[in-house]
Protein backbone atom coordinates (compact mmCIF):
# COMPACT_ATOMS: atom_id res chain seq x y z
CA UNK A 1 0.00 0.00 0.00
CA UNK A 2 1.40 3.32 -1.05
CA UNK A 3 1.45 5.67 2.05
CA UNK A 4 -0.18 8.95 2.65
CA UNK A 5 2.34 10.84 2.07
CA UNK A 6 3.85 9.44 -0.83
CA UNK A 7 0.21 9.36 -2.00
CA UNK A 8 -0.01 13.35 -1.59
CA UNK A 9 3.31 14.05 -3.04
CA UNK A 10 1.74 12.41 -6.21
CA UNK A 11 -1.38 14.10 -5.72
CA UNK A 12 0.64 17.26 -5.67
CA UNK A 13 2.50 16.53 -8.78
CA UNK A 14 -1.11 15.77 -10.80
CA UNK A 15 -2.70 19.34 -9.46
CA UNK A 16 0.70 20.79 -10.79
CA UNK A 17 1.03 19.41 -14.79
CA UNK A 18 -3.34 20.34 -14.61
CA UNK A 19 -2.29 23.99 -13.89
CA UNK A 20 0.59 24.26 -16.67
CA UNK A 21 -2.41 22.44 -19.02
CA UNK A 22 -4.56 25.33 -17.72
CA UNK A 23 -1.78 28.38 -17.82
CA UNK A 24 -2.61 28.82 -14.25
CA UNK A 25 -0.48 29.48 -11.15
CA UNK A 26 -0.40 25.93 -8.50
CA UNK A 27 -1.30 28.88 -5.73
CA UNK A 28 -4.81 29.47 -7.66
CA UNK A 29 -5.80 25.93 -6.63
CA UNK A 30 -6.05 24.98 -2.94
CA UNK A 31 -6.08 21.16 -1.98
CA UNK A 32 -8.71 19.57 0.32
CA UNK A 33 -7.63 16.16 1.82
CA UNK A 34 -11.42 14.71 2.16
CA UNK A 35 -10.56 12.44 5.67
CA UNK A 36 -13.99 11.60 5.94
CA UNK A 37 -14.26 8.01 7.16
CA UNK A 38 -10.87 8.19 8.39
CA UNK A 39 -8.75 7.99 11.23
CA UNK A 40 -6.89 11.37 13.47
CA UNK A 41 -4.27 9.56 12.76
CA UNK A 42 -4.10 9.07 8.97
CA UNK A 43 -4.92 13.03 9.01
CA UNK A 44 -2.24 13.52 11.50
CA UNK A 45 0.32 11.83 8.64
CA UNK A 46 -1.17 14.21 5.97
CA UNK A 47 -0.34 16.99 8.14
CA UNK A 48 3.31 15.49 9.05
CA UNK A 49 3.48 15.76 5.27
CA UNK A 50 2.48 19.53 4.86
CA UNK A 51 -1.24 18.98 4.29
CA UNK A 52 -3.13 21.74 5.78
CA UNK A 53 -6.43 22.33 4.46
CA UNK A 54 -8.80 18.58 5.36
CA UNK A 55 -12.64 18.14 4.03
CA UNK A 56 -15.29 16.37 6.64
CA UNK A 57 -18.95 15.48 5.68
CA UNK A 58 -20.30 14.16 9.04
CA UNK A 59 -20.96 16.47 11.94
CA UNK A 60 -20.33 13.88 14.43
CA UNK A 61 -17.42 12.26 12.99
CA UNK A 62 -16.08 15.63 12.10
CA UNK A 63 -16.57 16.91 16.12
CA UNK A 64 -14.72 13.97 17.33
CA UNK A 65 -11.97 14.34 14.69
CA UNK A 66 -11.34 18.08 15.96
CA UNK A 67 -10.77 16.58 19.76
CA UNK A 68 -8.71 13.87 18.49
CA UNK A 69 -5.21 14.06 20.73
CA UNK A 70 -3.59 12.92 17.49
CA UNK A 71 -4.26 16.82 16.53
CA UNK A 72 -4.29 18.73 19.75
CA UNK A 73 -2.91 22.07 19.14
CA UNK A 74 -2.57 21.69 15.69
CA UNK A 75 -3.81 25.05 13.57
CA UNK A 76 -5.67 22.46 11.17
CA UNK A 77 -8.05 24.21 8.41
CA UNK A 78 -11.56 22.34 8.27
CA UNK A 79 -13.88 22.78 5.61
CA UNK A 80 -17.44 21.16 6.01
CA UNK A 81 -17.76 19.50 2.31
CA UNK A 82 -21.27 17.54 3.53
CA UNK A 83 -24.88 17.75 3.40
CA UNK A 84 -25.84 20.22 6.39
CA UNK A 85 -28.89 20.17 8.28
CA UNK A 86 -29.86 23.69 9.56
CA UNK A 87 -30.17 21.64 13.34
CA UNK A 88 -26.84 20.93 13.04
CA UNK A 89 -25.08 24.42 11.98
CA UNK A 90 -24.58 25.15 15.88
CA UNK A 91 -22.27 22.53 16.07
CA UNK A 92 -19.98 23.41 13.88
CA UNK A 93 -20.06 27.38 13.35
CA UNK A 94 -16.99 28.00 15.44
CA UNK A 95 -15.08 24.99 14.08
CA UNK A 96 -14.85 25.81 10.25
CA UNK A 97 -12.96 27.66 8.11
CA UNK A 98 -15.76 27.16 5.09
CA UNK A 99 -19.11 25.29 4.99
CA UNK A 100 -18.81 24.56 1.29
CA UNK A 101 -22.57 22.41 0.43
CA UNK A 102 -25.27 25.02 1.49
CA UNK A 103 -28.05 24.14 -0.29
CA UNK A 104 -31.29 26.41 1.34
CA UNK A 105 -31.71 29.77 2.19
CA UNK A 106 -32.99 29.00 5.61
CA UNK A 107 -29.15 27.18 6.23
CA UNK A 108 -27.45 30.26 5.48
CA UNK A 109 -29.31 31.86 7.72
CA UNK A 110 -29.40 30.13 10.45
CA UNK A 111 -25.20 29.86 9.69
CA UNK A 112 -25.40 33.50 9.79
CA UNK A 113 -27.46 33.95 13.47
CA UNK A 114 -25.16 31.32 14.68
CA UNK A 115 -22.18 32.72 13.42
CA UNK A 116 -23.08 35.96 15.20
CA UNK A 117 -23.43 34.31 18.39
CA UNK A 118 -19.91 33.87 18.35
CA UNK A 119 -18.58 37.14 16.65
CA UNK A 120 -17.43 35.28 13.84
CA UNK A 121 -17.43 36.11 10.06
CA UNK A 122 -17.80 32.58 8.54
CA UNK A 123 -17.23 31.86 4.84
CA UNK A 124 -19.10 29.77 2.54
CA UNK A 125 -19.97 28.53 -0.60
CA UNK A 126 -23.77 27.36 -2.04
CA UNK A 127 -24.12 24.30 -3.46
CA UNK A 128 -25.72 23.57 -7.21
CA UNK A 129 -27.06 20.66 -8.80
CA UNK A 130 -25.01 20.93 -12.36
CA UNK A 131 -25.84 17.10 -13.04
CA UNK A 132 -29.33 17.53 -12.41
CA UNK A 133 -29.30 14.12 -10.45
CA UNK A 134 -32.53 14.04 -8.48
CA UNK A 135 -30.41 12.25 -5.44
CA UNK A 136 -28.33 14.96 -5.48
CA UNK A 137 -28.17 17.92 -3.39
CA UNK A 138 -27.92 21.80 -4.54
CA UNK A 139 -29.94 24.53 -6.04
CA UNK A 140 -30.49 24.05 -9.50
CA UNK A 141 -28.25 26.56 -11.93
CA UNK A 142 -31.00 29.57 -12.15
CA UNK A 143 -32.54 28.94 -8.57
CA UNK A 144 -29.09 29.62 -7.06
CA UNK A 145 -28.87 33.12 -8.43
CA UNK A 146 -31.75 34.24 -7.13
CA UNK A 147 -31.44 32.36 -3.60
CA UNK A 148 -27.72 34.45 -3.60
CA UNK A 149 -29.75 37.49 -3.74
CA UNK A 150 -31.27 36.73 -0.31
CA UNK A 151 -27.97 35.41 0.68
CA UNK A 152 -25.75 38.51 0.32
CA UNK A 153 -27.49 40.74 3.03
CA UNK A 154 -26.95 38.37 5.62
CA UNK A 155 -24.25 39.56 8.53
CA UNK A 156 -21.26 37.19 9.83
CA UNK A 157 -21.42 35.68 6.85
CA UNK A 158 -19.75 35.82 3.37
CA UNK A 159 -20.93 33.76 0.44
CA UNK A 160 -17.13 33.16 -0.94
CA UNK A 161 -18.52 31.16 -4.65
CA UNK A 162 -20.11 27.49 -5.58
CA UNK A 163 -19.27 24.21 -5.25
CA UNK A 164 -20.36 20.93 -6.88
CA UNK A 165 -20.55 17.38 -7.47
CA UNK A 166 -20.07 16.69 -11.12
CA UNK A 167 -21.27 13.14 -12.71
CA UNK A 168 -19.26 10.25 -12.80
CA UNK A 169 -18.11 10.53 -16.53
CA UNK A 170 -15.00 13.41 -17.00
CA UNK A 171 -16.64 14.01 -20.22
CA UNK A 172 -19.73 15.33 -18.54
CA UNK A 173 -18.48 16.16 -15.37
CA UNK A 174 -16.13 18.91 -17.52
CA UNK A 175 -19.08 20.54 -19.29
CA UNK A 176 -20.39 20.33 -15.81
CA UNK A 177 -17.57 22.51 -14.11
CA UNK A 178 -17.84 24.67 -17.00
CA UNK A 179 -20.99 25.58 -16.49
CA UNK A 180 -20.57 26.05 -12.46
CA UNK A 181 -18.13 28.72 -13.83
CA UNK A 182 -20.57 30.87 -15.98
CA UNK A 183 -23.16 30.53 -12.82
CA UNK A 184 -20.41 32.27 -10.60
CA UNK A 185 -19.67 34.61 -13.48
CA UNK A 186 -23.31 35.42 -13.87
CA UNK A 187 -23.66 35.16 -9.81
CA UNK A 188 -20.71 37.96 -9.41
CA UNK A 189 -22.75 40.58 -12.39
CA UNK A 190 -25.70 40.69 -9.57
CA UNK A 191 -23.33 40.83 -6.52
CA UNK A 192 -23.22 43.90 -3.84
CA UNK A 193 -19.33 42.74 -3.47
CA UNK A 194 -18.06 40.94 -6.57
CA UNK A 195 -15.02 40.59 -5.17
CA UNK A 196 -15.72 38.25 -2.82
CA UNK A 197 -17.32 35.65 -5.31
CA UNK A 198 -13.57 33.63 -6.23
CA UNK A 199 -14.56 30.77 -5.00
CA UNK A 200 -15.47 27.48 -7.28
CA UNK A 201 -15.14 24.09 -5.10
CA UNK A 202 -15.50 21.51 -7.58
CA UNK A 203 -13.60 18.46 -8.81
CA UNK A 204 -12.90 15.55 -6.57
CA UNK A 205 -10.26 12.01 -7.03
CA UNK A 206 -11.78 10.99 -10.14
CA UNK A 207 -11.90 14.44 -12.30
CA UNK A 208 -9.64 16.86 -10.74
CA UNK A 209 -7.87 17.98 -13.53
CA UNK A 210 -11.12 18.31 -15.85
CA UNK A 211 -12.22 20.31 -12.75
CA UNK A 212 -8.88 22.74 -12.67
CA UNK A 213 -8.80 23.23 -16.65
CA UNK A 214 -12.13 24.83 -15.95
CA UNK A 215 -11.24 27.14 -13.29
CA UNK A 216 -11.33 25.02 -10.13
CA UNK A 217 -9.86 27.21 -6.70
CA UNK A 218 -10.80 24.21 -4.30
CA UNK A 219 -10.57 20.73 -5.48
CA UNK A 220 -11.66 17.78 -2.78
CA UNK A 221 -9.40 14.79 -2.83
CA UNK A 222 -10.28 11.94 -0.26
CA UNK A 223 -9.44 8.19 -2.06
CA UNK A 224 -6.22 9.23 -4.09
CA UNK A 225 -4.84 10.56 -1.16
CA UNK A 226 -6.12 8.52 1.87
CA UNK A 227 -7.31 5.19 -0.08
CA UNK A 228 -10.27 3.75 -0.88
CA UNK A 229 -13.07 4.13 1.57
C1 LIG B 1 -16.17 12.18 -0.35
C2 LIG B 1 -16.21 13.49 -1.02
C3 LIG B 1 -15.13 13.94 -1.81
C4 LIG B 1 -13.90 13.12 -2.10
O1 LIG B 1 -14.15 12.14 -3.02
P1 LIG B 1 -12.99 11.19 -3.61
O2 LIG B 1 -13.59 10.63 -4.83
O3 LIG B 1 -12.69 10.19 -2.56
O4 LIG B 1 -11.82 12.06 -3.90
C5 LIG B 1 -15.24 15.21 -2.37
N1 LIG B 1 -16.33 15.99 -2.19
C6 LIG B 1 -17.37 15.59 -1.43
C7 LIG B 1 -18.53 16.49 -1.27
C8 LIG B 1 -17.34 14.33 -0.84
O5 LIG B 1 -18.40 13.94 -0.11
Amino acid sequence: MESISSNLTAVREQIAEACRKAGRREDEVTLIAVSKTKSAAAIREAWDAGQREFGESYVQEFLEKVEAPELSGLPVSWHFIGHLQSNKVRQIVDKVTMVHGIDKVSTAKELSKRAGQHDLTVDYLLEVNVSRESTKYGFSPDSVLQAAEECFALPNVRLRGLMTIASPAPSEARREFAELRQTLDKLRQNAPEPSLLTELSMGMSGDFEEAILEGATMIRIGTAIFGWR
